[in-house]
């Protein structure tokens, strides 16, 4: 043995070959700053072995290395610059004395191989993978670069342009892709793995691979030719800013900072690539998108204890009603596995239903991604009826007609009378109380919210709504039944509108009330999109929402909490539900909706629109961008915040998730408690106070202004 630590191991094997595994205690191996104390004294280690004549790198997991240790991220770079640029330089430094190491060495990957995992690939002379493994460099997902080196080792492993696309999309690529392109030398299957891996490296050994070639290669500028293509990098930075957008500083950080180290040796190149790296560790988007990724760690581990409460899974599923939503859900269910009868009381949209799935199959199938045999049997899962004793037999019935309280109650009376005693009944309301409805049922134990987004094959969230009488037996199969579905569950309290819907509907009344103060909508729906990065303006979201199904909510919102979000006269949403423009699904809302010449969705501002609000309006005003997103986002942030309070949502992770999920709010904001954090809770409480004047939407809660005063924070700093 020459070393032995908690992570990995260094051995000697036959022929004097150093066998370097990691297997770490957890279920991963990952570089934390345990493992990368061990890999510095393994290679005091192995330097000092004066037997050893070549080093093969691998793991005993599953997968090689899934990169650093993110948990550790917030502490590390909340460092002073020069101690932040002194634990990435002597972290850095470890690959480069793998890369230095005074014989021929290969890494041996199999699973991920991801991040500094890929990095620590790339500073050995060869790379072998199986045909299970995944390679690349996803550090741009947390809006970071690499760090150990590997946007310098890359370019000149697999060239700029094609390590460029790697980084900057942060992609993860099968070992075939890998092969491809150079990034990794040889691929075999995972039973002969190490047995080629130590051929190559005894080929190495006796010469008939020269590895110091292989190694120079890495130390040196990138070639001439590539390093003047790097060098007039204009071309790839207006794409890669194209693809990335304003927004999002990491791929343009990545792109300068390979274009500034082609021209350089190993160790300048170095000091380039941890240079970009601090810079993009301080700004509020990598925080942001670090935050996600924990944030979404959390919420699938929240899942998943959920789940495991469950006595039985879901085998068998109904949706009542076969529209836009039920459609979706049944589609969701059969492409997954759950064979769902789907329930309408009309052919045609029944016919509409299977219509919708095929479509979403056959795009599919299109673009690669769906086989005939899966198409097929999806279809074959989804039972179109329009006999309610069909789903008699079923684990659970999602209901998913109008939102109409008298109606829903009626049709959970009727289905919970013809399916099993345990079966689960859920509602995919989106705002009526799943109290209210639960009256309806004579076993509320078994009943719950399952809301789903539209449409519901793309967006991940699935609220999941806890009545007071829910049990925990119902809760946990729900949550199991949405993993089984693919998706993200959150589990919340019950109020109306839950707590996606609770915090858009004020975001909505914001909105109204700055038309009606004179602001165009076309222009607060380019600050929303372009400035704060929503997918979509108020106006265009409350078009796609329908105006009908907005005006409807808006109601519900204003019986259930009336002392923030009563009605508000002439609200331009309810004055075009009037007029009968309900938006994208009847080609007339704020926008008028068509296609343009190639077929594709195009929307125009509505001039009939203008002339339906105009008179209810203030003379038309221009409002500043700042103003326009206090406006807005104060509302929604102020009812976030106390739907935490109240115990709504659990926790802030929660909610950020799931407007994220839910929303798309913007990732490189990070969630609106994440936004607040961001801005300061102090500046924001003082923001909010120069807007309190426009109504109770925009007075914050006593707890969050006492926040301020203490110096508290929703994450831990
Ligand atoms: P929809 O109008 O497209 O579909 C409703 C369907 O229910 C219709 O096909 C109708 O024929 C059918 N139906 C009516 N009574 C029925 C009965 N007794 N038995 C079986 N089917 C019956 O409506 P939608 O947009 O799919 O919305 C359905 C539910 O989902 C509503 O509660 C809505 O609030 C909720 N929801 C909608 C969205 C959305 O964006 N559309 C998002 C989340 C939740």
């Amino acid at each position: 043995m020459i070393f032995e630590g908690a992570s990995l191991t260094v051995t000697l094997r036959e022929s004097q070959l150093a066998d370097v595994v990691f297997d770490a205690q957890g279920s991963v191996n990952k570089f934390d700053q345990s493992t990368l104390k061990e890999l510095t004294s393994a290679l005091d280690a192995m330097r000092n072995h004066a037997d050893i004549k070549g080093a093969m790198f691998r793991s005993n997991k599953p997968t090689f290395i899934v990169g650093a240790d993110i948990t550790e991220f917030n502490q590390l770079f909340k460092l002073p610059k020069a101690e932040m640029l002194h634990w990435l330089s002597s972290t850095s430094d470890l690959f480069t004395q793998i890369e230095d190491l005074p014989f021929p060495t290969i890494s041996v990957l199999n699973g991920f191989a991801l991040g500094g995992g890929f990095e620590l690939a790339l500073s050995t002379d060869f790379r072998i993978a199986d045909s299970t493994a995944k390679v690349g460099l996803p550090e741009v997902k947390l809006g970071l670069m690499p760090g150990f080196g590997g946007s310098v080792r890359l370019p000149r492993v697999i060239g700029a342009d094609n390590s460029v696309e790697w980084m900057t999309t942060g992609r993860e690529y099968r070992s075939d892709a890998a092969f491809a392109v150079g990034a990794v030398d040889a691929v075999t299957q995972p039973e002969s793995l190490v047995d080629a891996a130590t051929d190559m490296l005894k080929s190495a050994i006796s010469g008939d691979l020269d590895w110091q070639s292989r190694r120079a290669q890495k130390l040196n500028p990138l070639p001439l030719s590539q390093n003047e293509a790097m060098m007039s990098a204009v071309t790839t930075k207006g794409m890669v800013f194209a693809q990335a957008g304003k927004h999002y500083p990491a791929p343009m950080v990545i792109v300068e900072s390979v274009a500034k180290a082609a021209g350089a040796g190993r160790a300048d190149a170095l000091l380039i690539e941890q240079e970009g790296f601090w810079q993009l560790s301080t700004t509020s988007e990598s925080a942001a998108q670090i935050g996600i990724f924990l944030a979404d760690q959390r919420v699938k581990a929240t899942a998943k204890g959920y789940a495991k409460g469950s006595s039985s899974s879901i085998k068998s599923a109904a949706v009542l009603g076969a529209g836009i939503m039920g459609g979706g859900i049944a589609y969701q269910s059969a492409v997954k596995g759950v064979p769902a009868v789907m329930k309408d009381i009309r052919q045609e949209a029944l016919d509409l239903g299977m219509k919708e799935a095929s479509s979403i199959l056959l795009k599919g199938m299109k673009r690669g991604k769906v086989k005939p045999e899966k198409m097929a049997a999806t279809l074959a899962n989804i039972t179109p009826t329009l006999q309610l004793d069909a789903v008699s037999d079923v684990d659970v019935v999602v209901e998913a007609v109008v939102e109409n309280p008298a109606v829903k109650s009626a049709v959970l009376a009727e289905t919970e009378a013809a399916i099993s005693d345990n079966a689960i009944l859920c509602s995919n309301t989106s705002t009526i109380s799943i109290d209210h409805l639960a009256k309806a049922v004579k076993r509320p134990e078994n009943f719950c919210g399952m809301h789903f987004f539209n449409p519901v094959h793309r967006m991940p969230l699935v609220e999941i709504i806890r009545g007071e009488k829910t049990s925990d037996e119902t809760i946990a199969k729900v949550v199991a039944y949405s993993l089984q579905m693919g998706k993200t569950p959150i589990v919340v309290n019950d109020c109306p509108g839950f707590f996606v819907n609770r915090v858009l509907f004020p975001y909505f009344a914001g909105f109204s009330q700055l038309i009606l103060d004179g602001a165009d909508f076309v222009a607060v729906d380019k600050v929303m999109e372009k400035i704060f990065g929503w997918p979509m303006g108020p106006a265009f979201l409350l078009d796609v929402v329908g105006i009908d199904t907005a005006d409807h909510a808006a109601h519900v919102m204003a019986d259930g909490i009336p002392e923030r979000l009563s009605l508000i006269e002439n609200d331009p949403t309810q004055l075009l539900f009037k007029a009968q423009r309900l938006g994208q699904k009847n080609g007339k809302g704020f926008y008028n909706h068509g296609l343009d010449k190639r077929g594709k969705p195009m929307k125009t501002p509505a001039e009939e629109a203008y002339e339906l609000i105009k008179p209810h309006c203030k003379p038309q005003q221009s409002f500043e961008t700042d103003d326009i997103i206090a406006r807005l986002m104060i509302p929604m942030i102020n009812e976030s915040v106390r739907c935490l309070e109240e115990g709504i949502v659990a926790s802030p992770e929660e909610a950020d998730m799931a407007l994220l999920y839910g929303l798309g709010f913007p990732p490189f904001r990070g969630g609106v408690f994440r936004y607040i954090e961001t801005l300061g809770i102090a500046n924001f409480v003082e923001l909010a106070a120069q807007y309190e004047h426009l109504g109770p939407m925009y007075v914050l809660t006593d707890t969050l202004k006492s926040m301020a005063t203490n110096g508290q924070h929703y994450f831990n700093q």
